[in-house]
């Protein structure tokens, strides 16, 4: 009987030692801001807003590159870039 008891102790043992391995393992992800950090971000000269140039729809200006949050904005630029560029200096 005190055998299913000592048993019971270890086996409870050993769950928590994998328990607090495992959690370990992962970094908090609260502290960590997104995977992108590692990746230049390029400022939408619509409204100002950060995107991910891989990601973002683009146009090409007077030699530049710009890059939109979303393809209504592009548009828009397209439409009159000076418009923006202007605000932006
Ligand atoms: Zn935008």
């Amino acid at each position: 009987m005190a055998w299913t008891k000592l048993m019971g102790a270890a086996a409870l043992g050993v769950v928590l030692g994998l328990g607090t391995g495992c959690t370990q393992d992962e970094p908090p992800t609260a502290m960590a801001p997104a995977t992108d950090a590692a990746v230049e971000m390029e400022v939408d000269p619509v409204c100002g807003m950060r995107v991910d140039p891989r990601t973002a729809p683009k146009v090409e200006h007077a030699g530049k590159t710009y890059y939109f949050c979303d393809p209504g904005e592009k548009a828009d630029f397209e439409k009159d870039p000076e418009k923006y560029l202007k605000r932006d200096e």
